[in-house]
């Protein structure tokens, strides 16, 4: 080995030197040090092991032509879930903890199918359907928290078999009672997930706002279909209750929701 070799220029010069950059300049006791020899690429130290987010799908109920429920005020309900939904997509994104993916984020029609494609292509964690509901007693109040219902599931195994929805458990080549059996299992497992998730969520709602009596319910929601995607439907409260629709028009009350989803969302994803 040569006792003088040429290396790159470690540090770039700040001020111009009476010595021309360009041209090798003999240190004496050193290397040779030249501009024109390359820097050498150092690859920064980063982990490889990148853990991917967890992907939370917000998805605002109703919107363009269908405004959903509408309130003893005169409110659209889609105005409400997208506001909303918005609002929590902002604080969702804002903690940095998650990816946010919206069904949608301005007064279009999505197909409640697209809903679920999103959600599936999207590969979420959890799927969130923000809803106000309606009913014809004026004084009933308050949120509910909707997870699919049992009688519903043979619906979900249609729709698997009718779009050829490849679940975490393969589906190919099977005949359709093994098929059936393997969906089963990824909706036992999605229905523990979106049961567990549900409780959080109206723990965390609970003294934040007013829940129904009987908060947790079952329903054959079609967005709540995916067998292999967690999936709650929230209903803020009820706007053909005068109080309740007065109070989704505020902010502040928006808030105290949208938080109580974020700390379930946080409790629910710390879970292990
Ligand atoms: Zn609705």
């Amino acid at each position: 080995m040569s006792s003088t070799s040429y290396a790159a220029v470690p540090v770039p010069q700040l001020k111009p030197s009476a010595e021309s950059p360009t041209v090798p300049v003999r240190v004496p006791g050193a290397r040779y040090f030249a501009r024109s020899v390359p820097f050498p690429v150092l690859k920064p130290k980063v982990s490889v092991k990148t853990r991917r987010k967890p992907v939370i799908v917000i998805d605002p109920g109703h919107g363009g032509r269908d405004p959903g429920a509408v309130g003893a005020k005169g409110t659209h309900e889609k105005i409400i879930t997208t506001t909303a939904a918005k609002e929590l997509a902002a604080i969702l994104r804002k903690s940095g903890r998650y990816t946010v993916i919206m069904t949608r984020t301005d007064d279009s029609y999505v197909d409640h199918d697209d809903r679920l494609r999103i959600a599936r292509s999207g590969q979420a964690d959890l799927f969130i359907s923000i809803h106000a509901d309606s009913t014809g007693s004026k004084s009933t109040r308050g949120a509910s928290v909707y997870t699919l219902a049992d009688r519903a599931k043979g619906r979900s195994k249609r729709i698997v078999n009718n779009q050829n929805w490849i679940l975490d458990v393969d589906l190919t080549e099977q005949t359709d009672p093994v098929g059936d059996i393997l969906v089963d299992l990824a909706q036992r497992k999605t229905e523990s997930q979106s049961d567990a998730f549900a409780e959080i969520l109206l723990d965390e709602l609970e003294g934040k706002t007013k829940l129904v009596g009987n908060s947790h319910r079952r329903a054959g929601y079609y967005v709540l279909l995916a067998p292999d995607v967690p999936a709650v439907l929230l209903e803020l409260g009820f706007l053909s209750n005068a109080q309740d629709e007065k109070l989704l028009k505020t902010k502040r009350h928006r808030n105290k929701l949208t938080s109580s989803v974020e700390r379930a969302i946080d409790r629910y994803m710390d879970t292990p």
